[in-house]
């Protein structure tokens, strides 16, 4: 990449590079949740592996959480063997499958707390 990237893991103090998984909708952080720990352990490894390793960028380490959790989102999304399945329908092509995974990725980002940065570009330049 020909930019410099702004914040690097261990160019900050970690506490405040943590990322949290806090959820804006309290009913997902039951821990008998699913949704909600895998979720959580997720955002919990991404910071292990980046106290652990402290030149990792930070970068690198969420592309690769995002490499393993769309693998794993296809792999739970192939469809079933019946060909008139409703519910596999969305699912039932690769290019179904990905629209549906940019619907899911639209929606998270949407609702991340980290989906508008005070570092935006466009921020405080009126
Ligand atoms: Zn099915």
């Amino acid at each position: 990449m020909l930019f410099v990237r702004a914040v690097k893991a261990g160019t900050m103090g970690s506490s405040l590079m943590r990322a949290t998984g806090a959820r804006p909708i309290s009913a997902m952080q039951e821990t008998d949740n699913p949704f909600s720990e895998a979720f959580g352990k997720a955002v919990d490894l991404g910071n292990r592996i980046a106290d652990t390793d402290d030149k990792a960028d930070i970068w690198d380490i969420a592309d690769g959480l995002l490499a393993g959790a769309v693998q794993y989102w296809l792999y739970s999304r192939q469809p079933c063997s019946d060909p008139e399945c409703e519910e596999c329908q969305p699912i039932s092509t690769a290019q179904g499958r990905i629209e549906e995974l940019r619907k899911l990725m639209r929606q998270f980002a949407e609702e991340s707390e980290y989906f508008h940065s005070p570092t935006d570009r466009n921020v405080g330049r009126a």
